[in-house]
């Protein structure tokens, strides 16, 4: 699915969370930014996808089944350094700011490898500055801003 990036998230909830921002829901149809994003942001990017202990994890919203990667229709699927898989596609990660959130699908590792999509430098600078040892747990924080959030007014 796609949706622009720097969109306010409204992803499969009948309202909207202000505080959080859709970045990389890329789709054949759409063109997206392309660049260069380095090595060091990739690599980080990956560690925040494979660390999922019971005091970080920043993924959210996990489904059950597995979303192909909208350009080669691939499962993603990336054999680690000490033996176990990554898969992408079945949950979304949520990268904190200071003061807000980033939203993107788990494939935007993917579209960064594979086809240079480069996100915004805010996303590149929230990626780096995830700190793996600190205490924080995504779906908790999205169920927190979903119980306050208002509904959309119907006109
Ligand atoms: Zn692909």
């Amino acid at each position: 699915m796609f949706i622009e990036d720097g969109s306010v998230y409204r992803y499969g909830i009948p309202f909207e969370l202000p505080l959080v921002r859709t970045v990389g829901w890329l789709d054949r149809d759409h063109v997206f930014t392309q660049g260069i994003a380095g090595a060091k942001f990739v690599d980080k990017l990956w560690r925040i996808i494979e660390t999922r202990t019971d005091s970080f994890d920043l993924h959210a919203n996990v489904v059950r089944g597995i979303h192909a990667c909208n350009f080669c229709g691939e499962e993603i699927v990336r054999k680690r350094s000490d033996g176990k898989r990554t898969i992408l596609g079945y949950s979304e990660l949520w990268v904190p700011t200071t003061e807000s959130w980033f939203a993107a699908p788990t494939l935007i590792v993917h579209y960064v490898e594979k086809y240079s999509y480069l996100p915004s430098s805010s996303f590149v600078a929230a990626v780096m500055d995830v700190d793996l040892e600190s205490t924080i747990n995504a779906q908790s924080v999205f169920e927190a801003m979903c119980a306050s959030a208002r509904p959309i007014e119907l006109p």
